[in-house]
């Protein structure tokens, strides 16, 4: 099935578009301090390194397959992620779950294939609707006992967690900054229930779910909240600058 050369051409000049923008207007940002990482769809990914690759924004997949080598048709293997220069992979959003029924077993295989390909996992968790801190906190145990289950504690210092309330995603508004740093805080008492302090303070705990301008001044103040995952309100490479400009 051939795409029309012409389509084909247009998606790659919005992509190096984009990103040249980005770059520009980073250049005022003292970015040293802080990890980026960029998720494109899947087909630029070898776009978004080459035009990335003297810059300190990782690239990520949005998804990979659970397995290294073998039989998995329609799937991205973590192999052809690390020829181009990929070094992130995001794992269980909320997408995979619920349209595609993505199982904690699937994404517990591809949170241990990350690590141990020596990639970066950025996992995904949140509850499907409003709940009380308590209550948040027992879904997020059960699910991160599942996800991280057998994962050697020497590469839990390269996770991130993104907290995302399924409910916030795609809405105009974020969740309200003091339900978003509660989120956080109990991440973090979780990890360190299972892990120590040392490691919980390690692990990025970063929030999605309709993040803009004013979100991120909202709650990068928290000491518990170490980033942003921001979706289609970065997709104006000055927006997403102000962002980082933020957060840095
Ligand atoms: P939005 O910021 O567009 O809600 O997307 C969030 C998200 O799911 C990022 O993966």
């Amino acid at each position: 099935v051939a795409m029309s050369q012409k389509n084909y051409n247009n998606k790659i000049i919005e992509e190096k578009k984009f990103l040249n923008n980005l770059l520009e207007e980073l250049v005022q940002i003292d970015t040293k301090k802080l990890e980026l990482a960029y998720f494109p769809s899947l087909g630029l990914i070898p776009i978004a390194t080459e035009i990335l690759k003297d810059t300190n924004i990782n690239v990520g997949a949005q998804n990979i397959s659970p397995i290294l080598n073998g039989a998995t048709t329609g799937e991205y293997s973590i192999e052809t992620l690390k020829d181009y220069g990929g070094n992130f992979v995001e794992i269980g959003h909320a997408e995979r779950r619920n349209v595609f029924f993505e199982s904690s077993n699937i994404i517990h295989q591809k949170i241990l294939l990350t690590f141990e390909e020596g990639l970066k996992p950025l996992v995904c968790i949140g509850e499907s609707e409003y709940l009380p801190a308590f209550v948040r906190k027992n879904i997020f145990k059960n699910d991160l006992m599942e996800l991280l289950k057998d994962v050697s504690e020497k590469y839990l210092t390269e996770l991130t967690i993104a907290y995302e309330p399924i409910w916030a995603i795609g809405k105009i508004k974020a969740a309200d900054s003091q339900y978003i740093f509660e989120s956080h805080v109990v991440i973090r008492e979780i990890l360190t229930e299972l892990y120590g302090i040392d490691i919980a303070n390690s692990v990025r705990i970063i929030y999605g779910g309709s993040v803009n301008i004013e979100t991120t001044k909202e709650i990068i103040v928290n000491e518990n909240v170490d980033g942003v995952f921001v979706g289609r309100y970065g997709h104006d490479p000055k927006k997403l600058a102000e962002i980082i400009n933020i957060v840095s």
